[in-house]
């Protein structure tokens, strides 16, 4: 059961009796909130959980931050080094952060080089050096893929969600405008 049969380019997966439906409306779901190429969730997955989790946190006036982060110069990684490469860079992003987000915590792919990390129980302080940490996870050592090492630099915007009732674009768009300002004057992390 479970395993994988390759014929040509179709690879196909043999389940047995009454677990074939189950396995397969699981996987249906897991492409719905799943992002493909990283394997982290998708943007679809994040406004969700992002929604429930405005919600409880002002309910119970917990705090709650949203940092956003976007590759710097990602285009010139792609023209130097192919897509192929690129996209490695992204996988691998993903897996280095993958391992610093806990379990209450949600790592997203908001678009194409751009994710977002939901951290409920965190303020300002905690996000900031949240947003540190995963700046250099990134930074700290190059990528390397076929015989290339390519050196990655992130830039990050946050939004703090702690007295001000703000909705889930606003909030966004908070951590988003953050996240042009960082880029644009070459900060790391901006916070507002
Ligand atoms: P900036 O420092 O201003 O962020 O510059 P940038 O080059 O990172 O930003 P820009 O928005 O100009 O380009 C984003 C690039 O990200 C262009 C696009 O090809 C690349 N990209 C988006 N999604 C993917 C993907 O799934 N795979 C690969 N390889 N590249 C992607
Ligand atoms: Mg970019
Ligand atoms: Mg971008």
């Amino acid at each position: 059961d479970g395993d994988l049969v390759k014929i040509g380019e179709a690879i196909f997966k043999f389940l047995t009796g009454e677990n074939v439906e189950n396995s397969y409306h699981e996987e249906i779901y897991r492409m719905t909130i799943m992002d493909g190429l990283t394997g982290v969730h998708n943007k679809r997955f994040f406004s969700e959980f992002l929604e429930r989790e405005m919600a409880r946190c002002a309910r119970y006036e917990r705090p709650l931050s949203l940092v956003m982060f976007d590759l710097d110069h990602f285009k010139k990684v792609n023209d130097q080094h192919g897509h192929l490469t690129g996209d490695y860079v992204l996988r691998e992003i993903c897996r280095r952060l993958t391992a610093r987000i806990r379990r209450e915590e949600l790592l997203a792919r908001y678009g194409g080089e751009e994710f977002a990390a939901v951290l409920p129980e965190t303020g300002r302080t905690g996000a900031l050096e949240f947003g540190e940490q995963i700046r250099q996870l990134v930074a700290r050592d190059p990528f390397e893929f076929e015989g290339d090492r390519i050196g990655v630099t992130i830039s990050v915007g946050i939004s703090v969600l702690d007295r001000e009732p703000i909705d889930l674009p606003a909030f966004i768009k908070l951590a988003d405008d953050n996240l042009y300002i960082a880029k644009r004057q070459g900060r790391d992390c901006v916070v507002g």
